[in-house]
């Protein structure tokens, strides 16, 4: 599978950081290799990495990169979600799966700028809502569902279970 990267674009720290870490987490747990957030934010990186050291996987984060410097050295193609965009059933089909993919969402107004840019502008429905929800319907969509169950070898893994928690700790 090709590496699917996150631009979290218009990130204010103070105002975004709970929707911004949720944009981190869930990319991650539908198959994104990392993402780059425009602000540098401590922080976010600090819980980011918490997850990562507790349940496993590679991902990666790295904050105070705008999205001109992350697409500059990226050989792959540009998906930007928006409700502008193109219908997500017509695009996934022409969104190549042998070649990376970095996908650009917003916080506040995005620069029509990364509109041009993008190799494909693409919407999960014509009505506004969240980044979060977008990510994950276009993720799943793009990963067809195989990201989900994957094993991460963390320290903690979740035993699927039909009531009640199970967790196997490797420490
Ligand atoms: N007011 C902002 C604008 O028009 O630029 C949009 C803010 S929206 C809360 C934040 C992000 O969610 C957008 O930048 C976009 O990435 C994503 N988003 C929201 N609705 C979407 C939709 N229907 N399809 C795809 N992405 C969407």
């Amino acid at each position: 599978m090709n590496d699917i990267w996150i631009m979290r674009i218009g990130h204010r720290p103070e105002r975004d950081k709970r929707v911004t870490t949720h944009v981190a987490l869930s990319s991650r747990a539908l198959g994104a290799k990392g993402i780059y957030v425009d602000t540098y934010d401590p922080v976010l990186e600090e819980n980011i990495h918490s997850v990562v050291d507790r349940f496993g996987g590679d991902y990666q984060i790295k904050t105070g990169v705008g999205w001109k410097e992350a697409i500059k050295d990226f050989h792959g193609k540009i998906v930007h979600l928006t409700m502008y965009g193109q219908q997500v059933v017509d695009a996934i089909p022409k969104i190549p799966k042998d070649e990376d993919i970095m996908i650009i969402v917003g916080a506040s107004k995005v620069p029509f700028e990364v509109y041009e840019r993008a190799d494909f502008n693409v919407s999960v429905g014509n009505q506004p809502h969240s980044e979060i929800a977008a990510l994950a319907i276009f993720l799943d969509r793009y990963t067809e569902g195989n990201a989900l169950y994957e094993d991460r070898h963390g320290k903690m893994t979740v035993i699927p279970n039909e009531r009640g928690k199970t967790v196997a700790n490797s420490d």
